[in-house]
Protein backbone atom coordinates (compact mmCIF):
# COMPACT_ATOMS: atom_id res chain seq x y z
CA UNK A 1 0.00 0.00 0.00
CA UNK A 2 1.84 3.45 -1.02
CA UNK A 3 0.30 6.52 0.71
CA UNK A 4 2.90 8.89 -0.03
CA UNK A 5 1.37 11.50 -1.73
CA UNK A 6 -1.79 11.27 -0.04
CA UNK A 7 -3.39 13.36 2.53
CA UNK A 8 -5.08 11.95 4.98
CA UNK A 9 -8.05 13.82 7.80
CA UNK A 10 -8.88 11.49 10.80
CA UNK A 11 -11.55 12.77 12.63
CA UNK A 12 -10.48 12.56 16.78
CA UNK A 13 -7.07 11.14 15.65
CA UNK A 14 -5.74 12.48 19.50
CA UNK A 15 -5.78 9.16 21.01
CA UNK A 16 -7.20 5.66 20.79
CA UNK A 17 -8.23 4.41 17.65
CA UNK A 18 -7.68 7.74 16.01
CA UNK A 19 -4.00 7.96 17.12
CA UNK A 20 -2.60 4.27 15.89
CA UNK A 21 -4.64 5.03 12.55
CA UNK A 22 -2.83 8.51 12.30
CA UNK A 23 0.49 6.82 13.24
CA UNK A 24 0.04 4.26 11.11
CA UNK A 25 -0.68 6.39 7.68
CA UNK A 26 2.04 8.90 8.95
CA UNK A 27 4.83 5.71 9.22
CA UNK A 28 3.58 5.09 5.03
CA UNK A 29 4.31 8.51 4.71
CA UNK A 30 1.02 10.23 4.16
CA UNK A 31 0.50 13.84 5.50
CA UNK A 32 -1.51 13.62 8.03
CA UNK A 33 -4.26 15.96 9.90
CA UNK A 34 -6.12 14.91 13.07
CA UNK A 35 -9.16 16.31 14.96
CA UNK A 36 -9.73 16.64 18.60
CA UNK A 37 -12.07 18.77 20.36
CA UNK A 38 -10.70 19.25 24.06
CA UNK A 39 -6.86 18.11 23.82
CA UNK A 40 -3.79 17.05 22.46
CA UNK A 41 -0.41 16.06 23.37
CA UNK A 42 0.91 18.40 20.85
CA UNK A 43 4.57 17.55 21.57
CA UNK A 44 4.34 14.33 20.58
CA UNK A 45 2.62 14.86 17.25
CA UNK A 46 4.54 17.46 15.68
CA UNK A 47 7.41 15.52 16.63
CA UNK A 48 6.29 12.80 14.04
CA UNK A 49 5.01 15.61 11.47
CA UNK A 50 1.08 15.21 12.03
CA UNK A 51 -0.86 18.25 11.93
CA UNK A 52 -3.36 19.04 14.40
CA UNK A 53 -6.77 20.98 15.13
CA UNK A 54 -9.21 21.41 17.29
CA UNK A 55 -12.66 21.22 15.59
CA UNK A 56 -15.63 20.20 17.23
CA UNK A 57 -17.20 17.38 13.92
CA UNK A 58 -20.46 18.77 15.39
CA UNK A 59 -20.11 21.69 14.50
CA UNK A 60 -20.96 22.61 10.46
CA UNK A 61 -18.82 25.78 10.55
CA UNK A 62 -15.56 24.98 11.86
CA UNK A 63 -15.41 21.41 9.91
CA UNK A 64 -15.91 24.07 6.58
CA UNK A 65 -13.02 26.24 7.86
CA UNK A 66 -10.87 23.15 8.63
CA UNK A 67 -11.22 21.58 5.10
CA UNK A 68 -11.26 24.22 3.35
CA UNK A 69 -7.58 25.42 5.38
CA UNK A 70 -6.40 21.62 3.77
CA UNK A 71 -7.38 22.35 0.73
CA UNK A 72 -5.38 25.49 0.59
CA UNK A 73 -2.39 23.79 2.03
CA UNK A 74 -2.30 20.53 0.05
CA UNK A 75 -4.78 21.15 -3.05
CA UNK A 76 -6.46 18.07 -2.08
CA UNK A 77 -7.92 15.37 0.90
CA UNK A 78 -7.46 11.74 -0.64
CA UNK A 79 -8.45 10.11 2.65
CA UNK A 80 -11.26 10.77 5.22
CA UNK A 81 -11.22 8.95 8.22
CA UNK A 82 -14.70 9.69 10.40
CA UNK A 83 -13.22 8.15 13.66
CA UNK A 84 -14.41 10.88 16.37
CA UNK A 85 -17.13 9.32 18.61
CA UNK A 86 -18.47 9.67 22.40
CA UNK A 87 -20.29 7.09 24.40
CA UNK A 88 -23.18 8.67 27.30
CA UNK A 89 -24.39 5.06 28.48
CA UNK A 90 -27.42 5.16 30.52
CA UNK A 91 -30.80 2.99 30.60
CA UNK A 92 -33.84 4.58 28.07
CA UNK A 93 -35.58 5.48 31.31
CA UNK A 94 -33.10 7.53 32.18
CA UNK A 95 -31.27 8.94 29.58
CA UNK A 96 -31.46 12.62 29.10
CA UNK A 97 -32.29 14.68 26.01
CA UNK A 98 -28.66 16.11 26.61
CA UNK A 99 -26.85 12.96 26.67
CA UNK A 100 -29.00 11.27 23.17
CA UNK A 101 -28.09 15.25 21.36
CA UNK A 102 -24.82 14.82 22.09
CA UNK A 103 -24.07 11.70 20.94
CA UNK A 104 -26.18 11.78 17.93
CA UNK A 105 -24.49 15.08 17.14
CA UNK A 106 -21.58 13.85 17.44
CA UNK A 107 -21.28 10.50 16.14
CA UNK A 108 -23.61 10.84 13.51
CA UNK A 109 -23.85 14.74 12.51
CA UNK A 110 -20.16 14.84 12.76
CA UNK A 111 -19.89 12.05 9.94
CA UNK A 112 -22.22 14.04 8.16
CA UNK A 113 -20.93 17.43 8.47
CA UNK A 114 -17.78 15.75 7.20
CA UNK A 115 -18.64 13.87 4.58
CA UNK A 116 -20.54 16.99 2.90
CA UNK A 117 -17.33 19.21 3.23
CA UNK A 118 -14.56 16.85 1.75
CA UNK A 119 -17.00 15.53 -1.18
CA UNK A 120 -17.01 18.60 -3.11
CA UNK A 121 -13.16 18.50 -3.49
CA UNK A 122 -13.01 15.03 -3.87
CA UNK A 123 -15.54 14.76 -6.48
CA UNK A 124 -13.44 17.32 -8.29
CA UNK A 125 -10.38 15.34 -8.17
CA UNK A 126 -12.28 12.04 -8.96
CA UNK A 127 -10.92 10.88 -6.30
CA UNK A 128 -11.66 9.58 -2.84
CA UNK A 129 -11.52 7.18 0.42
CA UNK A 130 -13.89 7.57 3.37
CA UNK A 131 -14.36 5.27 6.16
CA UNK A 132 -16.32 5.92 9.12
CA UNK A 133 -15.66 4.50 12.67
CA UNK A 134 -19.28 2.86 13.06
CA UNK A 135 -19.76 0.17 15.97
CA UNK A 136 -21.32 -3.33 16.37
CA UNK A 137 -23.51 -1.49 18.60
CA UNK A 138 -25.41 0.21 15.48
CA UNK A 139 -25.65 -3.63 13.96
CA UNK A 140 -27.07 -6.13 17.35
CA UNK A 141 -28.15 -3.00 19.49
CA UNK A 142 -26.83 -2.68 23.06
CA UNK A 143 -28.79 -2.31 26.33
CA UNK A 144 -27.68 1.27 27.40
CA UNK A 145 -26.49 2.76 24.06
CA UNK A 146 -30.10 3.83 23.11
CA UNK A 147 -28.38 6.91 21.77
CA UNK A 148 -24.68 5.28 20.62
CA UNK A 149 -26.74 2.21 18.87
CA UNK A 150 -28.47 4.80 16.96
CA UNK A 151 -26.12 7.07 16.26
CA UNK A 152 -23.75 4.25 14.81
CA UNK A 153 -26.47 2.11 12.99
CA UNK A 154 -27.33 6.06 11.51
CA UNK A 155 -23.81 5.83 10.32
CA UNK A 156 -23.81 2.79 8.58
CA UNK A 157 -27.17 3.68 6.38
CA UNK A 158 -25.54 6.79 5.58
CA UNK A 159 -22.41 5.05 4.41
CA UNK A 160 -24.59 2.75 1.84
CA UNK A 161 -26.45 6.14 0.91
CA UNK A 162 -23.02 8.26 0.38
CA UNK A 163 -21.34 5.57 -1.85
CA UNK A 164 -24.42 5.21 -4.06
CA UNK A 165 -24.13 8.88 -4.90
CA UNK A 166 -20.13 8.96 -5.08
CA UNK A 167 -19.43 6.29 -6.88
CA UNK A 168 -19.58 7.63 -10.21
CA UNK A 169 -16.93 10.28 -9.05
CA UNK A 170 -14.65 7.40 -8.17
CA UNK A 171 -15.10 7.74 -4.81
CA UNK A 172 -15.57 4.97 -2.16
CA UNK A 173 -17.44 4.64 1.18
CA UNK A 174 -17.28 2.08 3.64
CA UNK A 175 -17.40 1.58 7.02
CA UNK A 176 -15.55 -0.31 9.68
CA UNK A 177 -17.25 -2.00 12.72
CA UNK A 178 -15.17 -2.46 15.62
CA UNK A 179 -16.32 -4.50 18.69
CA UNK A 180 -14.28 -3.96 21.78
CA UNK A 181 -10.98 -2.39 21.21
CA UNK A 182 -8.51 -1.63 24.01
CA UNK A 183 -9.03 2.67 24.63
CA UNK A 184 -9.77 4.80 26.74
CA UNK A 185 -13.46 4.78 25.80
CA UNK A 186 -13.89 0.81 26.55
CA UNK A 187 -11.20 1.10 29.95
CA UNK A 188 -14.14 2.83 31.89
CA UNK A 189 -16.44 -0.52 31.76
CA UNK A 190 -16.23 -2.54 34.76
CA UNK A 191 -14.59 -6.06 35.28
CA UNK A 192 -18.03 -7.36 35.29
CA UNK A 193 -18.76 -5.87 32.02
CA UNK A 194 -15.72 -7.10 29.88
CA UNK A 195 -15.64 -10.07 31.41
CA UNK A 196 -18.90 -11.24 30.03
CA UNK A 197 -18.03 -9.44 26.67
CA UNK A 198 -14.93 -11.80 26.60
CA UNK A 199 -16.88 -14.90 27.07
CA UNK A 200 -19.06 -14.13 24.24
CA UNK A 201 -16.04 -13.55 21.84
CA UNK A 202 -15.23 -16.78 19.96
CA UNK A 203 -11.39 -15.09 19.76
CA UNK A 204 -11.30 -14.89 23.15
CA UNK A 205 -9.72 -11.64 23.42
CA UNK A 206 -10.17 -7.81 23.05
CA UNK A 207 -8.29 -6.30 19.48
CA UNK A 208 -5.88 -3.28 19.81
CA UNK A 209 -6.07 0.05 18.14
CA UNK A 210 -3.68 -1.18 15.47
CA UNK A 211 -5.75 -4.38 14.14
CA UNK A 212 -8.71 -1.86 13.59
CA UNK A 213 -5.76 0.53 11.75
CA UNK A 214 -4.54 -2.10 9.54
CA UNK A 215 -8.30 -2.50 7.88
CA UNK A 216 -8.95 0.93 7.58
CA UNK A 217 -5.83 1.28 6.07
CA UNK A 218 -6.56 -1.71 3.86
CA UNK A 219 -10.21 0.27 2.98
CA UNK A 220 -8.28 3.55 1.86
CA UNK A 221 -5.92 1.84 -0.30
CA UNK A 222 -5.96 1.28 -4.18
CA UNK A 223 -6.02 -2.77 -3.09
CA UNK A 224 -9.74 -1.82 -1.87
CA UNK A 225 -10.69 -0.20 -5.19
CA UNK A 226 -13.81 -2.54 -5.66
CA UNK A 227 -15.26 -2.36 -1.97
CA UNK A 228 -18.04 0.54 -1.60
CA UNK A 229 -21.03 0.44 0.89
CA UNK A 230 -19.95 -1.52 2.95
CA UNK A 231 -19.35 -2.37 6.63
CA UNK A 232 -16.55 -4.96 8.07
CA UNK A 233 -16.51 -5.87 11.16
CA UNK A 234 -14.08 -6.44 13.86
CA UNK A 235 -14.64 -8.17 16.41
CA UNK A 236 -13.47 -11.31 16.99
CA UNK A 237 -16.51 -13.12 15.98
CA UNK A 238 -18.71 -11.73 17.98
CA UNK A 239 -21.44 -10.54 15.36
CA UNK A 240 -21.82 -13.65 12.62
P1 LIG B 1 -11.48 7.50 22.50
O1 LIG B 1 -10.24 6.82 22.95
O2 LIG B 1 -12.47 7.93 23.53
O3 LIG B 1 -11.08 8.76 21.57
C1 LIG B 1 -12.08 9.54 21.00
C2 LIG B 1 -11.48 10.60 20.09
O4 LIG B 1 -12.55 11.34 19.51
C3 LIG B 1 -10.59 11.58 20.82
O5 LIG B 1 -9.55 12.00 19.95
C4 LIG B 1 -11.55 12.76 21.08
O6 LIG B 1 -10.93 14.03 21.23
C5 LIG B 1 -12.33 12.74 19.79
N1 LIG B 1 -13.62 13.42 19.89
C6 LIG B 1 -14.65 13.18 20.72
N2 LIG B 1 -15.65 14.06 20.50
C7 LIG B 1 -15.23 14.87 19.50
C8 LIG B 1 -15.81 15.96 18.81
N3 LIG B 1 -17.04 16.42 19.11
N4 LIG B 1 -15.09 16.58 17.85
C9 LIG B 1 -13.86 16.14 17.54
N5 LIG B 1 -13.25 15.11 18.14
C10 LIG B 1 -13.94 14.48 19.11
O7 LIG B 1 -12.31 6.58 21.48
P2 LIG B 1 -11.88 5.24 20.71
O8 LIG B 1 -12.17 4.09 21.62
O9 LIG B 1 -10.55 5.38 20.09
O10 LIG B 1 -13.03 5.20 19.59
C11 LIG B 1 -12.82 5.74 18.29
C12 LIG B 1 -14.03 5.41 17.44
O11 LIG B 1 -14.24 3.99 17.41
C13 LIG B 1 -15.34 6.01 17.96
O12 LIG B 1 -16.15 6.42 16.89
C14 LIG B 1 -15.98 4.85 18.69
O13 LIG B 1 -17.38 4.98 18.77
C15 LIG B 1 -15.56 3.69 17.82
N6 LIG B 1 -15.58 2.39 18.49
C16 LIG B 1 -14.74 2.13 19.54
C17 LIG B 1 -14.80 0.89 20.16
C18 LIG B 1 -13.88 0.52 21.29
O14 LIG B 1 -13.99 -0.61 21.78
N7 LIG B 1 -12.98 1.39 21.74
C19 LIG B 1 -15.72 -0.07 19.72
C20 LIG B 1 -16.56 0.25 18.67
C21 LIG B 1 -16.47 1.48 18.05
P3 LIG B 1 -10.75 14.69 22.71
O15 LIG B 1 -9.76 13.82 23.42
O16 LIG B 1 -10.27 16.07 22.46
O17 LIG B 1 -12.11 14.62 23.35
Amino acid sequence: MDFKEKVVLITGGSRGIGKSIAEDFRNEGANVIITYKNSVNAEHFDSLGILHRMCDVADMKSVNSLVEEINKQFGKIDILINNAGITKDGLLMRMSEEDWDLVIDTNLKGVFNFIKAVSRPMMGKRYGKIVNITSISGIIGNAGQANYSASKAGVIGLTKSVAKELASRNINVNAVAPGFIETEMTDKLSDDVKQNYLSNIPLKRFATPGEVSALVKFLSSDNASYITGQTICIDGGLVM
